[in-house]
C-alpha cells in the first residue's frame, strides 16, 4: 500500500480527543497493518490507546519515530481526503496522519534492514500527550534519539521549543453590597493585581525577537450580579518560557501570593544540543534529499517531544509541509510526503 492510501484511511477515522471509540479502531487499524513480522504492543490509559511497534522486543531502539493519529474537531466533509493537485485536504491531514503514514510504511518498508528502531503512535497529542508519549516513557521505553514528524517547515529541524505553564489561579473575596465596597474583599480585584505584578515580569516581545517570555489570560470569571462584590474568580493563564528556571521562579512567585492554582500543564523546555551526531546526521540527508539548507529552527508551542527531553533523549521535530493545521482547510502537500520518507528512510539506512 502506497503512503497516500495508508493516509486516507487514517483520515476516515474521525479521532477527535472525545471519541474513544474512534481512537481505538485507528489503533486496530495500524494494528492489523503490522499484523506479521513485528512486535506490537499496544497501551490504553484513560481511553487513549497508543502503540509501540518494534522490529523486536527490545524496549530501547536506537532511535524513535513519533506521530499522533487524534485530530482537533473537524466539518463532517473534512474526514474523506479531497486531492486538488499536489495539495491534500482533510482534517488531520498535516497535523499528523501523513507523518503518520509515512513512519507506518518506513518501518514495514525496512523490514529486511531492520534498523534499531521503534513507532509511537498516540492519540492524545492534541489534549497533552499524558496518556500518551509521557505514558509510554514511563513503560520504560527509551531511545538515543528521537524524531517527533510533529512540527517545522520546509525540511528544517526543530531543536527548541518553550515551556509551556498553563494555570487556574483561584481568588477568594468577601461579598458585600456594591454600594459599600469598603465592607467587602473583592476577589475580582485579587486577580487584576496579581495579572499586574506578573506581567511586570515579562518584556513584550518585538516584531524582531519572539524568543520571549509570555503571558496571555485565556479566560476569566467571577462574581455574580453588579451590585455585589465579587466572592469567588477565576483567572486561566497561559505562559511561555525561554528556560525553565523563569517558569519555575513565576509558578512559585503565584503560589507565595497564597492563590489556590490548578496546574493545567507544566511543560519544560526542550532545548536539544544541535552538536549531537544524529542530529547532524539527520541535517546532512535532510539537505541532500530536500536540495536546500537546512536550518534549526524553534518553536513556541510545546509538542510531545519535550516527554522525551524531560527524560534526557534528545529530540527534534520535522515533518512534511503543509497548511491549514487546525482550520477548515488544513491540508498536506504530496510531495513533501515523499521527500521525508526519503530523508528519513537515508538517515535510518546510515547511507
Ligand atoms: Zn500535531
Amino acid at each position: 500500500m502506497e503512503i497516500i492510501e495508508i493516509l486516507k484511511q487514517l483520515i476516515r477515522f474521525k479521532t477527535t480527543s472525545n471519541r474513544s471509540e474512534d481512537l481505538s479502531k485507528i489503533i486496530d487499524y495500524v494494528e492489523e497493518y503490522f499484523a506479521k513480522d513485528f512486535v506490537v504492543t499496544r497501551y490504553e490509559r484513560r481511553k487513549k490507546h497508543s502503540l509501540v511497534v518494534t522490529y523486536d522486543e527490545s524496549m530501547s531502539p536506537e532511535v524513535f519515530l513519533v506521530a499522533h493519529l487524534d485530530v482537533v474537531p473537524g466539518k463532517e466533509g473534512q474526514f474523506e481526503a479531497v486531492v486538488k493537485g499536489n495539495k491534500l485536504y482533510a482534517r488531520g491531514s498535516n497535523d499528523n496522519k501523513a507523518s503518520a503514514a509515512i513512519i507506518m510504511k518506513l518501518m514495514k518498508d525496512l523490514k529486511e534492514q531492520k534498523p534499531s528502531i521503534g513507532l509511537m503512535l498516540t492519540t492524545d497529542e492534541e489534549v497533552g500527550g499524558m496518556n500518551g508519549v509521557k505514558h509510554l516513557i514511563e513503560q520504560g521505553y527509551s531511545s538515543k534519539f528521537a524524531i517527533v514528524l510533529d512540527a517545522g517547515e520546509d525540511y528544517n529541524i526543530i531543536t527548541k521549543e518553550k515551556a509551556a505553564l498553563h494555570l487556574k489561579v483561584k481568588a477568594i473575596g468577601k461579598a458585600a453590597h456594591g454600594s459599600k465596597p469598603w465592607k467587602g474583599e473583592n476577589a475580582i480585584d485579587k486577580l487584576i493585581d496579581l495579572y499586574r505584578e506578573l506581567k511586570e515580569s515579562f518584556s513584550d516581545s518585538t516584531k524582531d525577537d519572539r524568543w520571549k517570555n509570555t503571558i496571555s489570560i485565556g479566560r476569566i470569571e467571577g462574581g455574580t450580579a453588579v451590585n455585589k462584590v465579587a466572592d469567588e474568580a477565576h483567572l486561566w493563564i497561559d505562559m511561555r518560557f525561554v528556560s525553565n528556571k523563569d517558569k519555575n521562579k513565576i509558578k512559585q512567585l503565584i503560589e507565595e501570593r497564597g492563590f489556590e492554582v490548578k496546574v493545567l500543564t507544566d511543560a519544560g523546555v526542550m532545548d536539544t544540543d544541535p552538536n549531537n551526531d544524529y542530529i547532524n546526521r539527520l541535517k546532512k540527508c535532510a539537505g541532500e534529499v530536500a536540495d536546500k539548507d537546512i536550518i534549526f529552527d524553534k518553536i513556541h508551542g510545546a509538542t510531545d517531544a519535550r516527554y522525551f527531553a524531560d527524560n534526557n533523549i534528545p529530540a527534534v521535530m520535522i515533518m512534511p509541509n503543509g497548511g491549514g493545521t487546525h482550520a477548515d482547510d488544513e491540508y498536506v502537500e504530496i510531495d513533501s510526503i515523499d521527500v521525508i520518507y526519503k530523508i528519513l528512510k537515508k538517515f535510518l539506512l546510515n547511507y
